[in-house]
Formats: C-alpha cells, structure tokens, sequence
C-alpha cells in the first residue's frame, strides 16, 4: 500500500479506510504480532478493523491476558498505560500519542501530593480516566460503577480525596452521606456536551425512549448525577456499562433510544440492533483525542511501531496495586 502519512496538529492524514487499508492493517499486525484493541469511542472503521472493542478497562484486561507480543491500543493515552501497568512485559503501542484526556488532565501527581499533604491520613480513590503517576499517588482507583462501593469499603472515620471527575464525586457522596469525602474539581470537556438541561429537555421531547447512560469513561457522569437525585425519570434510565448497553439494546421494547455518552457508541449499538432508532443526546459530545486515532495513525503506528508507550517500573508497581484494588472490589464494571 502506497498511502503517504501526513502529520498535522489535530492528527495524521493522508489515508482513506477502504478494504485495501483494512488488509494491510491486518497484514502487518500479523507481522508485528499484534492484537489490535479499540475502545468504543473510536472510529467506526478503527472499530471494524480491531481485533477487540471494549471500555478501558475491559481492553486492559485482554491486553494483560494476550498472548501477542504488541498491543496495539485504540484509544487514549491513559488507556494504553493502564494497558502496559497490567501487562509490564508487553510492547504496547498507542497510534498517536497526542490522544490525551481533558479528565486524566485535571489533576497532575504533584498537585495530588500536595492535596494530600493538606489532609494527612486520607485514603485516594481515583478514578481511573488518570495518569499512571496520579495512580501511582492512589490507593485505589475506581469505575463509575464501583466508585461507590470502593468508597464504601473504607472505614467511616476515615477521610477520603477522591478525583478528579466532579459528578462522579458528587455522586458518590450523595450516595454514600459521606461528609468527609473532598472531591477534585476536574471534569471531561465531553460533558460540556451532556448538560443537565439539555437531557432533561431531550427526555420530555421523546417520552417514548429510553435513556441510556454510559457511566465509564466520564462522559456521563453528569448525566448519572442527573438521574440518581430524579431530576430525570428513573424507569426510563438505563444507566449501563458498555456491554450492558449492548445486551439492553437487544432486549428493550422500546423503539427508540437516547444515548448519552460520547457519539463513538452509536456505531456498535446500531449494528446490535438495527431496528431500533438511536439518538445521541448531544451530537457534538465527541471526543477529539478519540478521533486522533485516525486510519492513517494506525497505518504509521504499525508500519513504524511507534508511538511506544512506556511506564517507569517503580511507578507501575505502585499503580499496579491501586488498579489491583479496584479490581476486587464490588462491580468494577466494562464491557466485559
Ligand atoms: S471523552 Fe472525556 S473522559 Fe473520555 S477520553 Fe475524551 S476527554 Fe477523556
């Protein structure tokens, strides 16, 4: 394949995603002995040409259990470093290494030790749309779906630092009365997107659909607050990990659906089921770090292997115990 990558501020271009791509990508994953992992929000042909779609946490844990040398991950950069923290001895690849997170941005390791200093004795529960150092400074992390029992599991007398997501935190600690609980003012410039009046307004224009919200991720974070104090209608909220959104998808009687969480999800729930009419709640709630994994990054990343994608060991080994946390306590939830 002749295609010319070209390199630009918002991403690599230059390439168009027809079957000759697909081939090729196919051709030198096999080359690289790399399995190619994507997360829901991307693409739909970086979708389609994956050997595995899930949420961030779901495509870790196939990273950690693949036999392939290469990880090849779809995604943003948070993602394929919880992906090489679970899988140390694992090249992973990230296809451009400008695919940040606005979240994961919020809040940087020395801001959280300082934050920690000013509350001695705190246990850190983040969550985990963070950077390997910011996990590395937690002791555990959580979902969206096991925020609450993680916190839960820590003794009342305790104070909790929970971040950086805002909704989430707020969230948690309505649900759990907890008023020692201090929550970081971080937030994903997706939920911008999904604002309260916004869904609110789109729910009472289409009394006949469901509400699905995806609470990984962050994106929907605002809108699980929403539903959770009943400012939005709770029979018709379906607030579900990405593969329960697609298992709700096969089984709900409604016709029509909204979705609320980045537009990425709308491709493989219209596949699920093509019968049903799927509206994103927000158009625009689309991630541009998402979308810089573009069909000519990919080409580059397995034609180059590059962007690698590394985590210093010691810093690994520390966040490696926070995630480990997270993982054996209630639902961590993904689309497993
Ligand atoms: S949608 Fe928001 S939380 Fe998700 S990767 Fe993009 S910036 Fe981060």
């Amino acid at each position: 394949m002749a295609a010319t990558v070209e390199r630009t501020e918002s991403g690599y271009v230059g390439v168009t995603a027809d079957a000759e791509w697909a081939a090729e990508i196919r051709r030198l994953a096999d080359e690289r002995d790399a399995v190619l992992l994507a997360h829901n929000y991307q693409l739909p042909e970086i979708q389609d040409v994956a050997d595995h779609t899930g949420d961030s946490l779901a495509l870790s844990r196939i990273a950690a259990a693949s036999s392939a040398a290469t990880i090849v991950f779809c995604g943003v950069h948070f993602m394929a470093e919880t992906a090489k923290i679970l899988g140390p001895d694992k090249t992973v690849l990230i296809p451009d290494e400008r695919a940040g997170c606005s979240l994961a941005d919020s809040i940087d390791a020395e801001q959280l030790r300082s934050w920690k200093a000013e509350h001695p004795g705190a246990v850190v529960v983040s969550y985990v749309n963070t950077t390997a150092e910011v996990k590395a400074e937690t002791d555990i992390c959580c979902t969206s779906s096991n925020a609450v029992d993680v916190v839960r599991s820590i003794p009342a007398e305790r104070e909790v630092l929970f971040c950086p997501d805002q909704f989430l935190g707020a969230h948690v600690r309505r649900e759990t009365g907890r008023e020692n609980l201090h929550v970081w003012a971080g937030e994903c410039h997706v939920h911008a997107g999904i604002n309260g009046p916004e869904l609110t307004e789109r729910a009472e224009a289409n009394p006949e659909a469901d509400l699905f919200i995806h609470p990984e991720c962050g994106c929907a974070t605002s809108a699980l607050y929403l539903a959770g104090d009943g400012t939005l209608p709770e029979e018709r909220v379906k607030i579900l990990s990405t593969g329960g959104m697609l298992d709700a998808a096969r089984s709900t009687g409604a016709s029509s659906v909204l979705v609320a969480t980045e537009v990425g999800m709308l491709h493989q729930l219209r596949s699920a089921a093509p019968e049903i009419d799927f509206r994103a709640v927000n158009e625009r709630a689309s991630c541009r770090y998402m979308k810089m994994i573009t069909p000519a990054a990919l080409l580059r990343c397995l034609r180059e292997g590059a962007d690698e994608v590394d985590v210093p060991a010691e810093v690994a080994e520390r966040a490696r115990a926070s995630v480990e946390r997270m993982v054996s306590i209630g639902r961590p939830g993904g689309g497993e």
